[in-house]
């Protein structure tokens, strides 16, 4: 896709993104909510539009999903042409309860819903996409979404969590042999490799097929593996963390989202990219929900990314 911008010819980098839009109820020692707006795609994409304003979901939601929300994505700029709503069925609602270090989380309740019998249909208009963000689903559909791209991204990144790895093992070690970048956290690495050494994990989990594998380590930060090279990004000590749901996923937005702005998928270029996600993901843990993600401002990230600049130069 080209556009004319302050008289020169620009490429846009196109970004498509899928993964839940769905219902949370969470729990953190420091409140409880009922059901809110939750899930991956929606906090990629939350994240990923402050970076790339060609961003195209692909989703479902039941018939019970607020059209306010889905308004609300498109202010941001989000393409929901790809986004399906089930007449006469519920949305996916997943319910999560934290436990005092905020690090460690226990899943109540997975209801898949529409998620169930989820048919990715991908819109014409959005072939032809530069970079593929697959977030957290079956790992089935997401193999399916990469099958029905006509032409193979310029990068595939894909999340997702221990639940796959107990019901879809096969399936998602198939899935991740198809991709370039894997982003899990810690216990999952541990749990797909057999290794409990983080730099064991790695290795296995990268003769899996992903040239490079990122750990992430909730407040201890995250890790890029590449083929030869180890990049070790902090987390911003943070004087209030509320609710880190949806962390993983709007790091992983803020992650793509900036390799996609600035077209440049080297190692060198991910290590900012990381700094850039770990950035977002702050943001998203400073309040319930998404709703720190909703109007950020230019200048609020880059002084966030100035103090992670900050917090480890010497
Ligand atoms: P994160 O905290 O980044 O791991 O992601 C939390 C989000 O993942 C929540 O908003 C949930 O709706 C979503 N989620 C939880 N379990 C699943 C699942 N099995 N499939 C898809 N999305 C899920």
């Amino acid at each position: 896709m080209f556009c004319f911008s302050k008289m020169h010819l620009c490429t846009i980098m196109s970004l498509l993104v899928i993964g839940s839009v769905a219902f949370d109820a969470i729990e953190t020692p420091f409140g409880k909510t009922d059901k809110i707006i939750g899930g991956a795609a929606s906090y990629i994409t939350l994240s990923s539009s402050y970076f790339t304003k060609s961003i195209n979901l692909v989703a479902v939601v039941g018939e019970d999903f607020p059209e306010a929300y889905i308004s609300k994505l498109k202010d941001h700029g989000i393409n929901t042409e790809g986004l399906q709503i089930k007449k006469g069925e519920k949305s996916f609602f997943w319910s999560g309860r934290y436990h005092n270090d905020m690090n460690s989380r226990e899943t109540l309740v997975t209801e898949l819903n529409v998620l169930g019998t989820f048919d990715p249909i991908i819109p014409e208009s959005y072939q032809n996409c530069d970079y593929l963000m697959l977030g957290n689903l079956a790992p089935s559909v997401q193999s399916t979404v990469i099958n029905r791209l006509k032409n193979r991204p310029k990068l595939i990144v894909m999340d997702t969590m221990n639940f796959w790895m107990d019901i879809a093992l096969e399936d998602l070690k198939h899935t991740i042999s198809m991709v370039d970048v894997l982003t899990i956290n810690d216990e999952e690495a541990r749990q797909l490799s057999g290794e409990y050494s983080l730099v064991k994990a790695a290795r296995s989990i990268m003769a899996m097929g992903p040239k490079y594998l990122i750990i992430k380590k909730g407040e201890h930060g995250a890790l890029l593996f590449g083929e030869n090279e180890i990049f070790s990004a902090p987390a911003l000590p943070l004087e209030e963390v509320f609710d880190p749901t949806g962390a993983g996923d709007t790091f992983a937005g803020g992650f793509i989202g900036y390799l996609a702005q600035t077209g440049d998928i080297s190692f060198s270029n991910m290590k900012k990219a990381i700094i850039y996600g770990s950035a977002m993901a702050s943001f998203c843990v400073e309040k319930f929900g998404s709703d720190n993600l909703i109007d950020l401002s230019q200048q609020t990230i880059d002084s966030r990314v100035q103090q992670f600049r900050n917090l480890s130069s010497f």
